[in-house]
């Protein structure tokens, strides 16, 4: 990968949490975001707020049900950080490259994620501990 860039920059950064609304008022009063938009995502067990800070976001993910990665990553770890994103122009290289190099990964395929983005993740034990998000969105 030497000089090649593969993402564009850092998305954002996923936090998964228990209370939707109550995390929204907390890093408001503690950050003060621009912008928050929220949506439900069915297929992921999850609602989703994203927080808009100039250039950075922060992803809030609060459980709609026991299913779901977010609700095993809360009974497992309770909250916190559960991913970092990385914009990339192409989701599906950008994970075939990373299984191709030998890194494990958890989307062999891009799935859908809330405002038509697509996302594709690296499972954290081939990436020091963190779950890293390979994201590209349309507009919102
Ligand atoms: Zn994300």
């Amino acid at each position: 990968l030497q000089g090649s860039s593969k993402a564009l920059k850092i998305s954002h950064i996923g936090i998964a949490v228990s209370d939707i609304e109550k995390s929204i008022s907390d890093y408001q009063k503690l950050i003060g975001f621009e912008r928050v938009e929220q949506v439900e995502v069915p297929s992921e067990h999850v609602k989703v707020a994203m927080l808009t800070l100039a250039e950075s976001e922060i992803e809030l993910l609060c459980p709609t049900s026991e299913e779901g990665a977010i609700a095993k990553f809360l009974r497992d770890h309770g909250e916190g950080i559960h991913h970092i994103a990385f914009d990339v122009a192409d989701v599906s290289k950008a994970i075939e490259d990373a299984e191709k190099l030998g890194f494990r990964v958890v989307d062999k395929k891009p799935r859908r994620g809330a405002w038509g983005s697509v996302a594709a993740f690296v499972h954290p034990r081939s990436a020091h501990g963190v779950l890293i998000e390979y994201y590209a969105k349309t507009k919102r």
